[in-house]
């Protein structure tokens, strides 16, 4: 089989390596767009364009070299993948990404669509958290940009609430939730509305950062398929194409939350990588690229591991199992709580 597709990617990170990795056993071409030179997608893809993200030379020159754009990660202007959108195809839908990357709109969307969230509210001064003392204990989330916990204040009670704060961007308050467990949904959606999906992934998180994910997830029957109709919904309704995530919460008092859209593969996928036939990433390439969906098998039950910061050195030296895989993002620097690789270890 000859490369017959170019897909280009925005994004130089490890998501962005791991599609590429993906790519190379469909036969599909990968052209990276990256603002960061040493973006580690680099090492795995075919041709590796570094460049600020806007309208310029080394834009045009991406959109020359592909057949269809997608992105690994949410936090990208709107008007820039708009630019692209006259030129090429881009997906996931632009107009779906300029949800998922503000916590109000998307929020908005899963409640209109009678999923539960968090109790939140819009804020843009210390005076709106005064006048929503009954989300206290509650989280501020900067409305936009955030990732890994990034951007987020505990708020327990007033005191907490700064005369002088002077808010130069915008945020939601919501309730602090006592949790019994997080999971998520990874689900791709195909041109033709095919839909599939693997079955929901535990996840534990330190620091608000993901620890560990596994399959199976420890959850009431009813809290697997609430979660499955949910990412069916939400994907259908976005009339998605490509893989999408939702991360829900689950309360002290079983109650199914969605916390966040992700409109791409996710870290708690990584264990699809082995643990299925067709991985989270192989599932987004066939979507965007039309390729056609394939019935998904589960082949091991499985947990994920990141690696963060310097426990990467031990970890290059380290010899593995065979249930063990590990995964290094070959980062140039490692640096505290950065994602510097995973380990997905086969489980009975
Ligand atoms: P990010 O965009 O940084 O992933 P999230 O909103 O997913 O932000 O928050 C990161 C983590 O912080 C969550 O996975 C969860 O563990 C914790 N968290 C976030 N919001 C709440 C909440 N309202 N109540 C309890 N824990 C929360
Ligand atoms: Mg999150």
């Amino acid at each position: 089989m000859s490369k017959f597709i170019r897909l280009g990617v925005i994004g130089g990170g490890q998501l962005g390596s791991l599609l590429c990795t993906a790519a190379k056993k469909l036969k599909v071409e990968t052209i990276v767009l990256s603002d960061d030179k040493d973006g580690p997608a680099q090492k795995f893809c075919d041709h590796f364009i570094y460049s600020k993200y806007e309208n310029n030379e080394k834009l045009k020159e991406f959109i020359s070299k592909v057949d269809v754009v997608t992105y690994e990660f949410e936090n990208i202007p709107f008007n820039f993948l708009n630019l692209i959108e006259k030129e090429k195809k881009v997906l996931p839908y632009p107009k779906i990404n300029k949800i998922a990357q503000n916590r109000k709109l998307e929020k908005t969307f899963v409640n209109k669509l009678g999923i539960n969230t968090t109790n939140w509210v819009y804020i843009k001064s210390a005076e709106d958290i005064k006048k929503n003392q009954q989300l206290l204990p509650g989280i501020l989330k900067s409305n936009t940009l955030g990732y890994d916990g990034k951007g987020q204040f505990v708020i327990n009670s007033l005191d907490d609430v700064k005369q002088n704060w002077c808010f130069t961007s915008d945020y939601i308050l919501e309730k602090k939730v006592n949790l019994k467990k997080e999971i998520s949904v990874v689900i791709a959606r195909y041109i033709d509305g095919t839909l599939s999906y693997y079955e929901p992934i535990e996840n534990v998180h330190k620091d608000q950062i993901l620890y560990k994910s596994k399959i199976p997830a420890d959850i009431s029957d009813k809290i697997f398929k609430d979660a499955i109709n949910n990412a069916k919904k939400i994907a259908e309704n976005f009339s998605y194409i490509g893989v999408l995530t939702v991360e829900f919460f689950i309360t002290e008092n079983d109650e199914l939350l969605v916390n966040e859209i992700a409109p791409r593969f996710h870290n708690s996928g990584h264990l699809t990588i082995e643990a299925f036939n067709i991985s989270q990433f192989e599932n987004h390439i066939r979507a965007v690229c039309d390729l056609g969906s394939k019935p998904i098998k589960k082949i091991s039950n499985a947990e994920m591991y990141n690696v963060l910061g310097f426990e990467i050195q031990d970890f290059k030296k380290k010899a593995f199992k065979k249930n063990e895989f590990f995964h290094d993002y070959l980062k140039k620097e490692p640096r505290a709580g950065r994602k510097m690789g995973h380990l997905t270890i086969f489980k009975d």
